[in-house]
Protein backbone atom coordinates (compact mmCIF):
# COMPACT_ATOMS: atom_id res chain seq x y z
CA UNK A 1 0.00 0.00 0.00
CA UNK A 2 1.49 3.68 -0.94
CA UNK A 3 2.18 5.43 2.33
CA UNK A 4 -0.51 7.90 1.43
CA UNK A 5 -3.30 5.30 1.60
CA UNK A 6 -2.77 4.74 4.66
CA UNK A 7 -3.53 8.26 5.90
CA UNK A 8 -6.93 8.32 7.82
CA UNK A 9 -9.66 10.17 6.18
CA UNK A 10 -10.95 13.20 7.99
CA UNK A 11 -14.63 14.46 8.29
CA UNK A 12 -13.02 17.80 6.88
CA UNK A 13 -11.62 17.36 3.68
CA UNK A 14 -12.84 19.94 1.16
CA UNK A 15 -15.60 18.80 -1.90
CA UNK A 16 -14.15 18.21 -4.92
CA UNK A 17 -15.72 18.78 -7.91
CA UNK A 18 -14.72 17.10 -11.39
CA UNK A 19 -14.62 18.36 -14.56
CA UNK A 20 -14.32 16.09 -17.37
CA UNK A 21 -15.58 15.02 -20.89
CA UNK A 22 -14.26 12.29 -21.28
CA UNK A 23 -16.26 9.24 -20.17
CA UNK A 24 -13.50 6.45 -18.76
CA UNK A 25 -11.26 9.44 -17.44
CA UNK A 26 -14.32 10.90 -15.31
CA UNK A 27 -15.24 7.46 -14.04
CA UNK A 28 -11.60 6.64 -12.67
CA UNK A 29 -11.37 10.00 -11.44
CA UNK A 30 -14.78 9.60 -9.22
CA UNK A 31 -14.02 5.98 -8.32
CA UNK A 32 -10.57 6.96 -6.70
CA UNK A 33 -11.90 10.37 -5.22
CA UNK A 34 -14.57 8.78 -3.13
CA UNK A 35 -13.13 6.39 -2.38
CA UNK A 36 -10.23 8.58 -0.34
CA UNK A 37 -13.23 9.95 1.55
CA UNK A 38 -14.27 12.80 -0.39
CA UNK A 39 -17.65 14.31 -1.70
CA UNK A 40 -17.57 14.26 -5.33
CA UNK A 41 -19.39 16.20 -7.41
CA UNK A 42 -18.95 15.40 -11.32
CA UNK A 43 -19.92 17.31 -14.70
CA UNK A 44 -19.05 16.55 -18.09
CA UNK A 45 -19.32 19.83 -19.69
CA UNK A 46 -17.42 23.36 -18.37
CA UNK A 47 -21.27 25.50 -18.25
CA UNK A 48 -22.18 22.68 -15.78
CA UNK A 49 -19.26 22.87 -14.19
CA UNK A 50 -19.74 27.08 -13.93
CA UNK A 51 -23.42 26.20 -12.52
CA UNK A 52 -21.82 24.38 -10.15
CA UNK A 53 -19.77 26.92 -9.03
CA UNK A 54 -21.82 29.54 -8.46
CA UNK A 55 -24.16 27.38 -6.09
CA UNK A 56 -24.42 28.87 -2.17
CA UNK A 57 -21.46 26.36 -0.82
CA UNK A 58 -19.60 25.40 -4.20
CA UNK A 59 -17.03 22.25 -3.87
CA UNK A 60 -13.84 24.18 -2.93
CA UNK A 61 -11.31 22.07 -4.70
CA UNK A 62 -12.23 21.38 -8.85
CA UNK A 63 -10.22 19.23 -10.75
CA UNK A 64 -10.59 20.47 -14.19
CA UNK A 65 -9.89 19.20 -18.00
CA UNK A 66 -8.08 22.04 -19.91
CA UNK A 67 -10.26 20.79 -23.16
CA UNK A 68 -14.05 21.09 -22.05
CA UNK A 69 -17.12 21.51 -24.19
CA UNK A 70 -19.08 24.78 -23.40
CA UNK A 71 -16.44 27.00 -21.25
CA UNK A 72 -13.12 25.35 -21.42
CA UNK A 73 -10.73 24.78 -18.03
CA UNK A 74 -9.01 28.03 -19.25
CA UNK A 75 -11.90 30.30 -19.23
CA UNK A 76 -13.29 28.51 -15.93
CA UNK A 77 -9.88 29.52 -14.33
CA UNK A 78 -10.46 32.76 -15.13
CA UNK A 79 -14.15 33.21 -14.34
CA UNK A 80 -13.29 31.79 -11.27
CA UNK A 81 -11.00 34.07 -10.25
CA UNK A 82 -12.68 37.20 -11.11
CA UNK A 83 -14.95 35.85 -9.05
CA UNK A 84 -16.10 37.35 -5.20
CA UNK A 85 -12.70 37.01 -2.92
CA UNK A 86 -14.79 35.30 -0.08
CA UNK A 87 -14.76 32.48 -0.98
CA UNK A 88 -10.90 30.61 -2.70
CA UNK A 89 -11.44 27.39 -5.10
CA UNK A 90 -7.92 25.34 -5.40
CA UNK A 91 -8.10 24.51 -9.03
CA UNK A 92 -5.91 21.38 -10.42
CA UNK A 93 -5.94 21.34 -14.28
CA UNK A 94 -5.47 17.83 -15.72
CA UNK A 95 -4.35 17.99 -19.38
CA UNK A 96 -2.48 16.08 -22.09
CA UNK A 97 -1.02 19.43 -22.54
CA UNK A 98 2.41 19.52 -20.73
CA UNK A 99 4.01 21.70 -22.83
CA UNK A 100 6.20 24.30 -20.56
CA UNK A 101 4.11 27.21 -22.64
CA UNK A 102 0.83 25.63 -21.76
CA UNK A 103 1.41 24.83 -17.87
CA UNK A 104 2.70 28.39 -18.01
CA UNK A 105 -0.84 29.42 -19.53
CA UNK A 106 -2.85 27.59 -17.03
CA UNK A 107 -1.36 28.73 -14.75
CA UNK A 108 -1.43 32.19 -15.20
CA UNK A 109 -5.09 31.89 -16.03
CA UNK A 110 -5.67 30.92 -12.56
CA UNK A 111 -4.89 27.22 -11.98
CA UNK A 112 -3.13 26.25 -8.57
CA UNK A 113 -2.01 23.15 -10.20
CA UNK A 114 -1.48 21.36 -13.23
CA UNK A 115 -1.29 17.91 -14.01
CA UNK A 116 -0.22 15.86 -17.36
CA UNK A 117 -2.44 13.25 -18.31
CA UNK A 118 -1.59 10.20 -17.61
CA UNK A 119 -1.64 10.41 -14.05
CA UNK A 120 -1.71 7.37 -11.36
CA UNK A 121 -4.04 7.69 -7.94
CA UNK A 122 -1.38 8.07 -5.74
CA UNK A 123 0.15 11.34 -7.18
CA UNK A 124 -3.17 12.44 -7.70
CA UNK A 125 -4.15 12.03 -3.92
CA UNK A 126 -1.02 13.70 -3.42
CA UNK A 127 -1.86 16.79 -5.33
CA UNK A 128 -4.89 16.39 -3.60
CA UNK A 129 -3.19 16.62 0.22
CA UNK A 130 -1.84 19.90 -1.12
CA UNK A 131 -5.01 21.36 -1.84
CA UNK A 132 -6.19 20.73 1.53
CA UNK A 133 -3.06 22.87 3.01
CA UNK A 134 -3.70 25.22 0.90
CA UNK A 135 -7.17 25.29 1.25
CA UNK A 136 -6.82 25.19 5.33
CA UNK A 137 -4.51 28.41 5.31
CA UNK A 138 -6.58 30.11 2.86
CA UNK A 139 -9.78 29.48 5.30
CA UNK A 140 -7.89 30.65 8.41
CA UNK A 141 -7.04 34.22 6.52
CA UNK A 142 -10.57 34.15 5.05
CA UNK A 143 -11.91 33.84 8.77
CA UNK A 144 -9.28 36.10 10.00
CA UNK A 145 -10.03 38.84 8.17
CA UNK A 146 -13.74 38.38 8.66
CA UNK A 147 -13.29 38.52 12.35
CA UNK A 148 -11.36 41.62 12.00
CA UNK A 149 -14.10 43.27 9.88
CA UNK A 150 -16.51 42.23 12.22
CA UNK A 151 -14.11 43.43 15.54
CA UNK A 152 -14.07 46.97 13.58
CA UNK A 153 -17.78 47.36 13.32
CA UNK A 154 -18.51 46.24 16.85
CA UNK A 155 -17.89 48.07 19.76
CA UNK A 156 -15.63 46.63 22.35
CA UNK A 157 -17.70 46.53 25.35
CA UNK A 158 -21.55 46.19 24.47
CA UNK A 159 -20.97 44.29 21.12
CA UNK A 160 -23.82 46.30 19.79
CA UNK A 161 -22.42 48.28 16.40
CA UNK A 162 -20.35 51.26 17.07
CA UNK A 163 -20.97 54.39 15.49
CA UNK A 164 -19.47 53.96 12.20
CA UNK A 165 -20.95 50.83 11.20
CA UNK A 166 -24.15 51.93 12.71
CA UNK A 167 -24.08 55.22 10.72
CA UNK A 168 -23.34 53.56 7.82
CA UNK A 169 -26.10 50.91 7.95
CA UNK A 170 -28.85 53.89 8.72
CA UNK A 171 -27.76 55.80 5.57
CA UNK A 172 -27.88 52.68 3.76
CA UNK A 173 -31.52 52.18 5.20
CA UNK A 174 -32.81 55.82 4.56
CA UNK A 175 -31.34 55.41 0.79
CA UNK A 176 -33.48 52.26 0.64
CA UNK A 177 -36.72 53.65 2.27
CA UNK A 178 -36.24 56.66 0.18
CA UNK A 179 -36.80 54.30 -2.85
CA UNK A 180 -39.66 53.23 -1.59
CA UNK A 181 -41.22 56.45 -0.17
CA UNK A 182 -40.68 54.82 3.51
CA UNK A 183 -39.87 56.09 6.52
CA UNK A 184 -37.18 54.87 9.21
CA UNK A 185 -37.77 55.22 12.48
CA UNK A 186 -34.49 56.49 15.01
CA UNK A 187 -33.92 57.03 18.45
CA UNK A 188 -31.50 58.41 20.71
CA UNK A 189 -30.85 57.30 23.72
CA UNK A 190 -29.14 58.42 26.67
CA UNK A 191 -28.77 56.63 30.25
CA UNK A 192 -29.82 59.05 33.09
CA UNK A 193 -27.21 60.43 36.05
CA UNK A 194 -24.79 58.13 34.65
CA UNK A 195 -21.77 60.27 36.06
CA UNK A 196 -23.50 59.62 39.27
CA UNK A 197 -23.28 55.37 38.92
CA UNK A 198 -19.84 55.62 38.32
CA UNK A 199 -18.82 57.98 41.41
CA UNK A 200 -21.29 55.46 43.56
CA UNK A 201 -20.59 51.99 42.19
CA UNK A 202 -17.40 52.61 40.64
CA UNK A 203 -16.41 52.24 37.00
CA UNK A 204 -16.10 48.68 36.85
CA UNK A 205 -19.75 48.43 38.25
CA UNK A 206 -20.84 51.65 35.02
CA UNK A 207 -19.33 49.01 32.79
CA UNK A 208 -21.58 46.11 33.85
CA UNK A 209 -24.76 48.63 33.71
CA UNK A 210 -23.81 49.37 30.08
CA UNK A 211 -23.50 45.68 29.30
CA UNK A 212 -26.92 45.21 30.69
CA UNK A 213 -28.64 48.50 29.20
CA UNK A 214 -27.43 46.89 25.96
CA UNK A 215 -28.63 43.46 26.53
CA UNK A 216 -32.06 45.08 27.29
CA UNK A 217 -31.96 47.60 24.39
CA UNK A 218 -31.63 44.23 22.31
CA UNK A 219 -34.64 42.58 23.70
CA UNK A 220 -36.95 44.88 22.86
CA UNK A 221 -35.84 44.89 19.00
CA UNK A 222 -36.60 43.44 15.82
CA UNK A 223 -34.60 40.87 14.19
CA UNK A 224 -34.16 43.38 11.61
CA UNK A 225 -33.91 46.99 13.71
CA UNK A 226 -30.26 47.75 14.69
CA UNK A 227 -28.80 48.96 17.77
CA UNK A 228 -25.30 51.07 18.39
CA UNK A 229 -23.37 52.32 21.16
CA UNK A 230 -23.37 56.32 19.57
CA UNK A 231 -20.41 56.92 22.15
CA UNK A 232 -19.93 56.62 26.39
CA UNK A 233 -23.67 56.29 27.74
CA UNK A 234 -25.55 56.97 24.32
CA UNK A 235 -27.13 54.37 22.00
CA UNK A 236 -29.25 55.04 19.25
CA UNK A 237 -31.16 52.22 17.12
CA UNK A 238 -33.03 52.47 14.15
CA UNK A 239 -36.49 50.94 13.22
CA UNK A 240 -36.94 50.54 9.14
CA UNK A 241 -40.32 51.18 8.07
CA UNK A 242 -41.78 52.65 11.59
CA UNK A 243 -43.71 55.50 11.43
CA UNK A 244 -44.48 58.17 14.81
CA UNK A 245 -46.93 55.91 15.92
CA UNK A 246 -45.04 52.83 16.36
CA UNK A 247 -41.76 54.27 17.20
CA UNK A 248 -43.57 56.01 20.02
CA UNK A 249 -44.87 52.90 21.37
CA UNK A 250 -41.17 51.30 20.89
CA UNK A 251 -39.70 53.91 22.60
CA UNK A 252 -42.15 53.23 25.29
CA UNK A 253 -41.38 49.61 25.87
CA UNK A 254 -37.67 50.34 25.50
CA UNK A 255 -37.94 52.85 28.28
CA UNK A 256 -39.68 50.90 30.91
CA UNK A 257 -37.69 47.32 30.33
CA UNK A 258 -34.60 49.64 31.19
CA UNK A 259 -35.92 51.04 34.29
CA UNK A 260 -37.89 48.16 35.29
CA UNK A 261 -35.44 46.59 37.92
CA UNK A 262 -32.20 47.38 39.31
CA UNK A 263 -28.96 46.33 37.29
CA UNK A 264 -27.54 43.14 39.98
CA UNK A 265 -23.92 44.18 40.12
CA UNK A 266 -21.04 42.83 42.76
CA UNK A 267 -21.08 46.09 44.14
CA UNK A 268 -24.69 46.70 44.69
CA UNK A 269 -27.82 46.69 42.92
CA UNK A 270 -27.72 49.85 40.83
CA UNK A 271 -31.33 51.44 39.42
CA UNK A 272 -30.98 52.97 35.96
CA UNK A 273 -33.26 55.13 33.82
CA UNK A 274 -33.18 56.32 30.36
CA UNK A 275 -34.01 59.48 28.55
CA UNK A 276 -35.11 58.81 24.37
CA UNK A 277 -35.03 61.44 21.31
CA UNK A 278 -37.32 60.37 18.38
CA UNK A 279 -37.80 61.42 15.05
CA UNK A 280 -39.10 59.49 11.81
CA UNK A 281 -36.80 59.67 8.95
CA UNK A 282 -38.24 60.59 5.48
CA UNK A 283 -36.99 60.40 2.14
CA UNK A 284 -35.81 63.61 2.52
CA UNK A 285 -33.98 63.95 5.79
CA UNK A 286 -30.09 63.33 5.75
CA UNK A 287 -28.92 60.58 8.47
CA UNK A 288 -27.23 64.08 9.80
CA UNK A 289 -30.08 65.60 10.05
CA UNK A 290 -32.39 63.52 11.26
CA UNK A 291 -29.36 62.68 14.36
CA UNK A 292 -29.43 66.40 14.89
CA UNK A 293 -33.35 66.47 15.40
CA UNK A 294 -32.98 63.47 17.81
CA UNK A 295 -31.03 65.11 19.66
CA UNK A 296 -32.99 68.38 20.31
CA UNK A 297 -35.90 65.83 21.11
CA UNK A 298 -33.35 63.74 23.53
CA UNK A 299 -32.50 67.00 25.09
CA UNK A 300 -35.94 68.12 25.16
CA UNK A 301 -36.53 64.68 27.42
CA UNK A 302 -34.05 65.69 29.25
CA UNK A 303 -34.95 68.82 30.61
CA UNK A 304 -38.79 67.90 30.81
CA UNK A 305 -37.04 65.96 34.10
CA UNK A 306 -35.40 62.28 32.25
CA UNK A 307 -37.04 58.93 31.84
CA UNK A 308 -39.47 60.03 28.92
CA UNK A 309 -39.18 59.86 25.48
CA UNK A 310 -40.02 63.00 23.32
CA UNK A 311 -40.49 62.68 19.22
CA UNK A 312 -40.09 65.91 17.33
CA UNK A 313 -42.00 66.00 14.12
CA UNK A 314 -40.39 68.96 12.19
CA UNK A 315 -37.55 68.46 9.89
CA UNK A 316 -34.20 70.55 11.23
CA UNK A 317 -34.87 73.31 8.72
CA UNK A 318 -38.30 74.15 10.15
CA UNK A 319 -36.89 74.09 13.12
CA UNK A 320 -34.24 76.76 12.19
CA UNK A 321 -35.97 78.64 9.83
CA UNK A 322 -38.95 79.52 12.74
CA UNK A 323 -38.19 82.93 13.83
CA UNK A 324 -39.79 82.63 17.13
CA UNK A 325 -37.91 82.90 20.25
CA UNK A 326 -40.68 79.70 21.69
CA UNK A 327 -41.46 77.27 19.44
CA UNK A 328 -43.28 73.75 19.86
CA UNK A 329 -41.36 71.30 18.36
CA UNK A 330 -41.35 67.61 20.06
CA UNK A 331 -44.62 65.58 21.90
CA UNK A 332 -43.96 63.15 24.93
CA UNK A 333 -44.21 59.43 22.95
CA UNK A 334 -46.22 58.56 26.08
CA UNK A 335 -49.62 58.79 25.23
CA UNK A 336 -50.37 59.58 28.92
CA UNK A 337 -47.98 62.88 29.26
CA UNK A 338 -49.09 64.47 25.54
CA UNK A 339 -47.69 66.81 26.43
CA UNK A 340 -45.91 69.54 24.04
CA UNK A 341 -42.09 70.34 24.22
CA UNK A 342 -40.78 73.87 23.51
CA UNK A 343 -37.60 74.91 22.42
CA UNK A 344 -36.57 77.90 24.13
CA UNK A 345 -33.39 79.69 22.70
CA UNK A 346 -30.69 79.78 24.93
P1 LIG B 1 -27.51 63.04 32.02
O1 LIG B 1 -28.69 62.45 32.70
O2 LIG B 1 -27.63 64.49 31.81
O3 LIG B 1 -27.18 62.33 30.77
O4 LIG B 1 -26.30 62.87 33.03
P2 LIG B 1 -25.08 61.88 32.91
O5 LIG B 1 -24.39 61.83 34.22
O6 LIG B 1 -25.52 60.57 32.37
O7 LIG B 1 -24.22 62.56 31.79
P3 LIG B 1 -22.74 63.05 31.77
O8 LIG B 1 -22.47 63.40 30.34
O9 LIG B 1 -22.51 64.10 32.80
O10 LIG B 1 -21.89 61.80 32.17
C1 LIG B 1 -21.76 60.68 31.37
C2 LIG B 1 -20.86 59.71 32.11
O11 LIG B 1 -20.73 58.49 31.39
C3 LIG B 1 -19.47 60.27 32.29
C4 LIG B 1 -18.56 59.16 31.88
O12 LIG B 1 -17.58 58.92 32.81
C5 LIG B 1 -19.48 57.97 31.76
N1 LIG B 1 -19.01 57.02 30.75
C6 LIG B 1 -18.85 57.23 29.43
N2 LIG B 1 -18.38 56.09 28.83
C7 LIG B 1 -18.24 55.17 29.81
C8 LIG B 1 -17.80 53.81 29.82
O13 LIG B 1 -17.44 53.20 28.80
N3 LIG B 1 -17.80 53.16 31.02
C9 LIG B 1 -18.19 53.79 32.18
N4 LIG B 1 -18.17 53.10 33.31
N5 LIG B 1 -18.60 55.07 32.18
C10 LIG B 1 -18.64 55.75 31.04
MG1 LIG C 1 -11.53 17.05 -22.53
MG1 LIG D 1 -24.61 61.60 27.55
MG1 LIG E 1 -26.44 60.47 30.45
Amino acid sequence: MHPLESRPCGSELPRVLIAEDDTVSRLILKNWIQRWGYEVVVVDNGEDAWLVLQQERPPEVVIMDWGLPGIDGIELCRRLRDKSRSYYHYILMVTGRTDELDVVHALESGADDCLGKPFGGPELRARLLVANRILALQNELIHAREELRVQAMRDGLTELWNRTAFLDLFKRELERASRVNGHTGLLLLDLDNFKQVNDTYGHMAGDLVLKEAARRLCLNVRSYDFVGRYGGEEFFIAFPGSGREQLCQRAEAIRKSICSEPVHVPQGDVPISLSIGAVVSTGEMSAADSLAVADISLYKAKDAGRNRSVLCEKSLPEIFQSSATQREICSECDPNRMASCVLTER
